[in-house]
């Protein structure tokens, strides 16, 4: 189609330009015809008014002639004088132009008058061939010579113009002759103006060339008769031709004629090159603009052409990508919608059927904000919004009614067109990415709390407390809130296992998890510390608060009543060191869990099923008295006389404490009613201290080691003078002394330190308490 139109066209242009050379081919041919014919009226022109010219002059001058031949014919002379008969004859002849002379001759060729000279020059012309010719009577009337020069003279060309006389019995009587200079012809000729290769010719009948233009004078009186032109001059009485000079061979247009009467042909003849000279000049013109213009047409047909065809590309092209913009937009899963500045919807995709469940046409011309959730419709304004006043897409995701009911989660993409005012907006469904999400939110909470929770009590586990415990530091430090810490511990729990098995051991560990995570309080994190150790944060509890929870879930798991043979009290217990933040010395998560630790090591040392914390009675800064110490203090003085003279042993034995725990001091201790008597050391001068201050007080409360890793952090000896001054002792460790005799603690074997310790082991808590026994035996 395309390519049959193309041709088509071409042929159009082909048939116009060859129209337009046709035309011009016509125009041409006339003008050559006009320039033929006007040359050839010209030449018939000129030719008529030179011939007329010719013909009148000759006339004249035979006139003058003929007159002379009658009057001497007749003999009108008779018997003038002759000087009278000269004049009478010859008067004013010889005063017409170019008539050069007139003589008359006798019938022998003698000169017997002279119209020149009187009397007449004396010659003879018998030779002339005029005088022969009218002698043997070959000529009636004027004859014309062919050209000679003039003897009487010598100078210029003439013809001879001359007539016979005849006597009275017409005999040949002599000629009349006059002379003609050929100059006349030439100034004749020459008036015409012709151009160059035009030509004039004059010939006597017999073919004889008498005048020609441009003069050629060695061409004059040349016999041509034998030449084809002259042979069809010769043939008629006038006419045209074309055809190529004898002379120059240049080819010409012939018009000519006879002369009147005369006995002269003349022909004007154009050189053809001359006549269509001008038609050429025009035609050169005429072909170069035709050309031009035919050059101008092609280009400009082509640069036609080539803009339709551009234009058809283009064309295609548009359609094409009309074609593939509708095929997208009506086959998009994706919902496109075109919105105007006021977000009204202008075009609305087939998707909305399979989206929304709605036809285009029920949401063409509507408000955008019919069907986004009213929750969402702020913001999708902002995004339009934002989308306008930036020009980059701005996307939003949020949800549309579906015409079912429920809500469809889109992802919008706003893009402001400024050219239309308007927005495309792009919709994606993305329902289901975001069940998959949502799925995946629980699933990651889901691994996020197993990864924060333990697997057997399904409290957190230790990495979620830390990093609770160190949030909750801070932010109870940052506020000057305060915050408390539980460290619960199952008393002998390791019984328990070897009792009645690991698996019920881990049954008990959930028991005793879910009665600690039902009596702490809310808002507080309950979590597996490590082993059968359970800690609770306690977020805005002071030590009081802090104690009466652990009091509570210490409570609640003995309520439990999980028989336990092997522990004290028949049933599992729990014993629970509650630390509170308190700054200085306790103000992050170590230093609280390490409070808690000592609290919680206090408490199992001093019984077990216990709750220990800074509110509790023992930890309030005075010496713990214990229940039985009457019968304690009876023990003390008996023993006290039982160590006399065993200062020794005591002192080596305090020494051995020192150097096991690497302390520079080290003593065995008796805990009197008011003081402490120092029956060991090493290291030490002092003997006796108030019972008080010393540490041993607290030592002899519990059955196993009491260790004060820093002094100056246990809120019982701030005050104590023991630890002023920086000779102050920072570190106590003490094992209690048991009388080997009545089982009562009567004092203690120690060490002690000037530097406070990070922490001490179960290892060296057990070495005093084995030199502790080591004591005991010594005093038995
Ligand atoms: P104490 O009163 O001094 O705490 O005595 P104890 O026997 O409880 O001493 P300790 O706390 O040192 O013993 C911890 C024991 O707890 C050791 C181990 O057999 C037991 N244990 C730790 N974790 C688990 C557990 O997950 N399941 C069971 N069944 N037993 C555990
Ligand atoms: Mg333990
Ligand atoms: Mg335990």
């Amino acid at each position: 189609m395309f390519l049959r139109k193309q041709t088509q066209y071409w042929i159009f242009i082909g048939l116009l330009l060859l129209g337009f050379c046709g035309a011009s081919a016509v125009m041409l041919t006339e003008l050559r015809d006009d320039s033929w014919t006007t040359a050839n009226t010209n030449a018939q022109n000129l030719l008529t008014v030179l011939s007329q010219d010719i013909e009148n002059r000759i006339d004249v001058y035979d006139d003058a002639i003929k007159s002379v031949a009658s009057k001497l014919e007749q003999g009108q002379l008779g018997d003038l004088s002759p000087a009278l008969q000269q004049s009478l004859l010859f008067d004013q002849v010889l005063k017409k132009p170019y008539f050069s002379s007139l003589l008359v001759l006798d019938s022998v060729g003698n000169v017997v008058r002279d119209a020149g000279a009187f009397p007449a020059r004396t010659d003879n012309f018998s030779d002339r061939a005029y005088f022969q010719v009218h002698a043997a009577g070959q000529a009636s009337g004027l004859y014309i010579s062919s050209p000679f020069r003039r003897r009487l003279t010598g100078e210029d060309q003439v013809v001879a113009l001359s007539r016979r006389m005849n006597g009275p019995d017409w005999r040949f009587n002599g000629v009349v002759v006059g002379t003609l200079t050929l100059s006349y012809f030439r100034s004749l000729f020459e008036s015409a103006n012709l151009n160059e290769n035009d030509a004039i010719n004059l010939f006597s009948q017999n073919g004889v060339l008498l005048m020609r233009s441009p003069f050629s004078p060695d061409q004059i009186g040349r016999d041509l008769s034998g030449s084809e032109n002259v042979r069809r001059f010769q043939a008629s009485e006038s006419g045209a031709f074309s055809g190529t000079a004898a002379i120059d061979g240049i080819t010409r247009l012939y018009n000519f004629k006879k002369v009147g009467s005369l006995p002269l042909i003349l022909n004007v003849a154009l050189s053809h090159d001359d006549i269509w000279s001008g038609w050429r000049r025009q035609a050169i013109t005429i072909v170069a603009i035709l050309a031009l213009l035919c050059t101008l047409a092609g280009a400009l047909a082509l640069t036609v052409r080539r803009e339709f065809n551009r234009r058809a590309q283009a064309e295609a092209r548009t359609r094409e990508s009309e074609t593939q913009y509708r095929l997208l937009a009506d086959h998009a899963t994706d919902l496109i919608i075109r919105l105007d500045s006021e977000l009204t919807r202008l075009y609305v995709s087939p998707a909305s059927r399979e989206m929304l469940g709605t036809d285009p046409s029920e949401l063409v011309g509507k408000a955008a904000s019919g069907v986004i959730h009213s929750e969402d419709w702020p913001r999708v304004e902002n995004v339009a919004l934002e989308a306008r006043t930036t020009g980059i897409p701005v996307e939003a995701v949020y949800r549309l009614r579906h015409k079912a009911g429920h809500y469809v989660w889109v992802e919008g993409r706003y893009r402001y067109v400024a050219e239309d005012d308007g927005f495309i907006v792009v919709l994606r469904d993305i329902s289901k990415r975001k069940a998959a999400e949502g799925e995946l939110e629980i699933a990651h909470a889901e691994l996020a709390r197993r990864a924060n929770t333990d697997g057997l009590t399904g409290l957190a586990n230790r990495r979620r407390f830390d990093e609770k415990l160190d949030e909750a530091c801070e932010k109870a430090v940052g506020l000057d809130a305060s915050l408390s810490l539980l460290l619960i511990d199952v008393d002998r729990f390791k019984l328990f296992n070897d009792t009645y098995g690991h698996q019920a051991g881990d049954e008990c560990l959930r028991q005793v998890a879910r009665a600690v995570k039902a009596n702490a309080s809310t808002g507080s994190l309950c979590a597996r510390y490590g082993g059968e150790e359970i800690a609770v944060i306690l977020p805005e509890t002071d030590e009081c608060v802090a104690h009466q929870v652990g009091e509570r879930i210490r409570a609640a798991v003995a309520a439990l009543q999980i028989p336990h043979l092997a522990s004290d009290s028949g049933s599992v217990t729990i014993s629970v060191g509650a630390a509170t933040v308190a700054r200085p010395a306790i103000q992050n998560g170590a230093e609280l869990v390490r409070e808690a630790d000592r609290l919680l090591y206090e408490a199992k040392r001093t019984g077990r099923n216990r709750v220990l914390s800074a509110a509790s009675p023992e930890m309030i800064a005075r010496s713990p008295v214990l229940v039985n110490e009457e019968k304690r203090l009876a023990a003390v003085v008996d023993l006290l006389r039982r160590t006399a003279g065993k200062g020794d042993e005591l002192n080596l034995i305090a020494r051995g404490a020192a150097q096991l725990m690497g302390t520079p001091i080290g003593f065995v201790s008796i805990v009197g009613q008011d003081e402490l008597t120092m029956v060991g050391r090493h290291g030490i001068d002092v003997e006796k201290v108030p019972r008080d201050i010393g540490f041993c007080s607290y030592t002899i409360v519990g059955s196993e080691t009491f260790v004060i890793n820093d002094v100056h952090a246990d809120q019982r000896f701030k005050n104590n003078p023991l630890a002023q001054g920086p000779n102050g002792l920072r570190f106590y460790a003490g094992a209690p002394l048991i009388d080997p005799t009545t089982g009562q603690t009567v004092g203690a074997v120690c060490v002690a330190d000037f530097k406070p310790r990070e922490a001490t082991s179960d290892a060296e808590r057990n070495l005093l308490a084995n030199l502790s026994c080591v004591a005991t035996d010594e005093l038995s």
